[in-house]
């Protein structure tokens, strides 16, 4: 039995910055599904951050507008494609 080795894969090689936190043109709006839908999973889920790389602030007002979009019907809660 080998001894589990700690790799540190957390290397500052190739740092994700958060998108909103570098363009701040960039606003998260629940009335521009185009800009939201990069944040959702095919299947409608919100993308988790350490993928998106949306930082933690910008990820609750992400999720606050993707919720709100879904609401007025901007977005689908889940894209059932049952064929
Ligand atoms: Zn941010």
């Amino acid at each position: 039995m080998k001894p589990a080795e700690p790799t540190r894969q957390r290397r500052f090689g190739r740092r994700k910055v958060c998108p909103f936190c570098a363009d701040k043109t960039l606003y998260i709006d629940y009335k521009t599904p185009s800009m939201l839908k990069r944040f959702i999973s095919e299947r409608g889920k919100i993308v988790p951050r350490r993928i998106s790389g949306v930082c933690a602030p910008h990820q609750r007002s992400l999720q606050t507008a993707i919720k709100r979009a879904r609401i007025v019907a901007f977005m689908p809660y889940s894209s059932s494609t049952a064929d």
